[in-house]
């Protein structure tokens, strides 16, 4: 294992023992729900939007470490950024793990290029079974932003 891959793993390790904004919100907020049977994760959302921007997320679910790791880190990203950017970064989240194809995702020029924790879990691309725990945050986090602009 390469020292990259190692930091990589603490990183990944770090948010699953201590994830981010844990819980729930009181007050007024939109709620998600994803599943990915094929590991048994499971990942529910509560986002607060203010005025286009989202103020505030809180994050529950089970599962593995790859899928609830992604879920903390999300919300790392997430939270003080507005609709269209959390569009943004999901977007260079998906390139980033070849669920979807196009330019350099991580091209400083591009917008939401910038995933800070996120980029440990390129690893997991070697392991295509996996890529769908990382990726159900983000499918439940698309469900709660359409629901929004509905
Ligand atoms: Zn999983």
């Amino acid at each position: 294992m390469s020292s990259l891959d190692e930091l990589y793993r603490q990183v990944i390790l770090d948010h699953y023992r201590n994830p981010r904004r844990r819980g729930s919100l009181s007050g007024p907020h939109i709620h998600a729900e994803g599943m990915n049977p094929s590991c048994g994760d499971e990942f529910s959302l509560d986002l607060r939007i203010d005025e286009g921007v989202i103020t505030d997320a809180a994050i529950q679910g089970q599962g593995c470490s790859i899928s609830q790791a992604s879920g903390s880190m999300m919300t790392d990203v997430i939270v003080g950024k507005t609709i269209d950017e959390a569009r943004e970064v999901t977007a260079t989240f998906k390139l980033m793990m070849g669920i979807d194809e196009g330019e350099d995702p991580l091209d400083p020029e591009r917008p939401g290029a910038v995933l800070g924790d996120l980029e440990a879990l390129q690893g997991v691309k070697k392991f295509p079974v996996r890529i769908k725990c990382a990726d159900l945050p983000w499918t439940t986090l698309t469900e709660a932003l359409d629901r929004i602009d509905a």
